[in-house]
């Protein structure tokens, strides 16, 4: 499957569904082609690549960009007139862990604090039984240890890595070190460890159906009003565009 690539404000995202995504993952650990990059698109992450070349670089590289948030979306359809719908990364982990307990691929997990990690290494395959977790790290190693890290990943056997260290950390690391990987599909999945484990709770159903998880987070946290200003603009940047005359 290729999906259609469109550009938001100069940022490439691919007009993808869920299940889509999943089939992705799938096809890529049968195909035993190299390692292919998931990586989630939001509206954060738009506005960074716009100012940061080298992000912006390690998005066009990767071989899944998935509408991670409502933003995206939005943006999709105003500018691309696209038909998609929200692919957040933290629920497709999930459900490539799912298809993964399904048909027998095996997925390691590295990122996060060490309790963390290792809690989201137990629920897991409670929660899709016959999951194999190939092996776990947390997401504290020093730059000189990487390569022995990578050695463990490659060593395990493992089919899909998933790499929650935050972004754009973890972007950086998944273009560093993709060529080192025997691994068949890499995901960032940014907080989403800390959420299987339980420390970070995600907004309740309601909000989450009303694509409002932005606004609930919010209003339990405030002080991230600093950091979601970032929203104002990306929405500002893409009524502009869309207003923009074409020249086409
Ligand atoms: N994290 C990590 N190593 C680091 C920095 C962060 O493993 O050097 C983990 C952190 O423990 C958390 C995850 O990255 O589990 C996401 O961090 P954050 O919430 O800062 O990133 P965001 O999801 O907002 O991009």
């Amino acid at each position: 499957m290729t999906p259609r690539r469109i550009e938001l404000l100069g940022v490439p995202v691919d007009c993808v569904t869920m299940a889509q995504s999943v089939d992705f993952v799938e096809e890529r650990v049968a195909s035993g082609e190299g390692c292919a990059a998931v990586v989630a698109v939001n509206p954060e992450k738009i506005m960074r690549a716009r100012v940061d070349p080298s992000l912006l670089e390690s998005l066009r590289r990767a071989s899944l960009l998935i509408p991670d948030g409502i933003g995206a979306v939005w943006g999709a359809r105003l500018l691309a007139n696209a038909e998609i719908g929200r692919v957040p990364g933290a629920e497709l982990m999930p459900a490539i862990c799912d298809r993964a307990a399904e048909t027998g691929f095996s997925v390691f997990l590295f990122g996060a604090q060490e309790e963390v990690n290792a809690k989201a290494a137990e629920i897991l395959p409670t929660r899709f039984p016959g999951l194999r977790i190939a092996g776990r790290r947390n997401g504290y190693v020093d730059a000189d240890a990487m390569l022995g890290l990578i050695d463990e990943i490659n060593q395990s056997g493992a089919d899909v890595l998933f790499i929650a260290l935050g972004s754009p950390r973890q972007e950086e690391w998944i273009d560093r070190y993709i060529g080192s990987l025997r691994v068949k599909a890499v995901q960032g999945v940014g907080g989403t460890f800390d959420v299987i484990a339980g420390r970070v709770q995600r907004a309740p159903a309601v909000f989450r159906r009303l694509n409002l998880e932005w606004f609930y987070r919010l209003l339990r946290e405030p002080k991230r009003l600093w950091r979601q200003r970032v929203l104002l603009f990306f929405a500002l940047a893409i009524i502009a565009e869309r207003l923009k005359p074409k020249t086409d």
